[in-house]
């Protein structure tokens, strides 16, 4: 491999399958060889998971975008007399589901929603099990653990009993969002109403320890500064050793628009993303799976960062929009036969899986 002799004592770490440090981390964030970044990135993708690529066939839920939280990076949230505020019935969601299933592989719901003021946490129990007995064949991932603490706080359980209650009615996987930068100052500053650092952690760490797979990502490309970026890898790393329990990381550049710190913030450029999707493949050595999240980073960016670390592109979503409120540029949703295409032409191997990466049709 060819790199700048600067450089060539993390290339030679990375090789020698070495964990690299925060001041690695730093100096990789330095750099301005995008191209050796990627291609290391990419040799570790393959020495650790080979050429399949995942994604999955799948129907974002989102119940209500009635929200308490305010963060100030979120376009979705509003309050219950806002413009376009909604929240569903129990029968609006099975519906919604019931149009989705017109495509014959659906395999599963991502269930993610707003903190809304007056729903008890029995009000999302019900409609996560009613979704789970109505379509008993579909995987059910749902619930950042910004929600899972928010259901804690309003119904005076544990985490530990939302956990478990939320497992009975169905639920086999937990989102990756809410993680936004594990720390107190970004969190001070962008959302000091929702879950803290400490309490999204516990939440995963509670989870895993059911025996309950989570999922991880970073919001960046606002107001945090590189530091911050490998500190929250770090972090997550830290909690990967001690459980094991997270599935994928997924790098979530900030999209502006319609948000209240967006006219301060220049989006990120499809070099910054490029960069972050490799720094965290390179990081993150106990997380087998990276995804390339197509929905903010845009499906052509998505697929390149197939060469940048990733081995997972999310999936075909049904009708996105949590991130097109934010300005979003991409489809609301993605046909699986683009999907195989995309991943196909990047010379890697589709595979549908479910929410635990188990693969349910291998397209070769
Ligand atoms: S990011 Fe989540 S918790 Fe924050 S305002 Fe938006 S919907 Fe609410």
């Amino acid at each position: 491999m060819l790199c700048t002799k600067e450089y060539a004592d993390i290339e030679a770490k990375v090789m020698n399958g070495e964990r690299l440090t925060r001041e690695d981390g730093l100096r990789l964030f330095a750099c301005h060889d995008i191209a050796w970044l990627g291609a290391l990135a990419d040799y570790v993708r393959r020495e650790k998971c080979g050429d399949i690529v995942y994604y999955n066939v799948n129907c974002h839920v989102n119940l209500t975008n009635i929200c308490t939280s305010h963060c100030k990076f979120c376009a979705f949230g509003r309050d219950k007399d806002s413009k376009g505020a909604y929240a569903m019935t129990k029968d609006k969601a099975i519906a919604l589901v019931r149009d989705a299933m017109r495509d014959p592989h659906l395999a599963g719901l991502h269930v993610v929603s707003g903190l809304h003021p007056d729903w008890s946490f029995e009000n999302y129990e019900e409609i996560l099990k009613a979704l789970h007995e109505t379509f008993p064949s579909l995987y059910l991932k749902g619930f950042t653990g910004v929600e899972i603490v928010h259901f804690a706080k309003i119904s005076g359980l544990s985490i530990k009993d939302v956990l478990l209650r939320l497992q009975a009615a169905g639920l086999q996987a937990i989102a990756g969002g809410g993680a936004e930068i594990l720390s107190d100052r970004i969190r001070q500053q962008l959302c000091p109403k929702k879950a803290t650092a400490a309490e999204w952690l516990e939440v995963a760490r509670t989870a895993h320890s059911l025996g309950i797979k989570s999922n991880a990502s970073m919001l960046y490309g606002h107001i945090e500064t590189v530091e911050e970026r490998v500190d929250h890898l770090l972090t997550l790393r830290e909690l990967q050793d001690e459980t094991g329990g997270f599935q994928t990381f997924i790098c979530f550049p900030f999209l502006p628009k319609n948000t209240e710190l967006g006219e301060n913030i220049t989006q990120t450029s499809m070099w910054d993303d490029l960069r972050t999707m490799a720094i965290s493949r390179l990081m993150l050595d106990n997380f087998r799976n990276i995804k390339a999240y197509w929905v903010m980073l845009t499906v052509p960016v998505a697929q390149l960062a197939l060469g940048f670390g990733a081995n997972d592109i999310d999936g075909t979503i049904h009708k996105e929009t949590i991130l097109h409120d934010a300005g979003a540029t991409s489809p609301t949703a993605l046909p699986e036969d683009t999907i195989v295409h995309i991943i196909r032409e990047a010379g890697r191997i589709p595979a549908a899986s479910d929410c635990n990466f188990n693969i349910i049709r291998n397209k070769d």
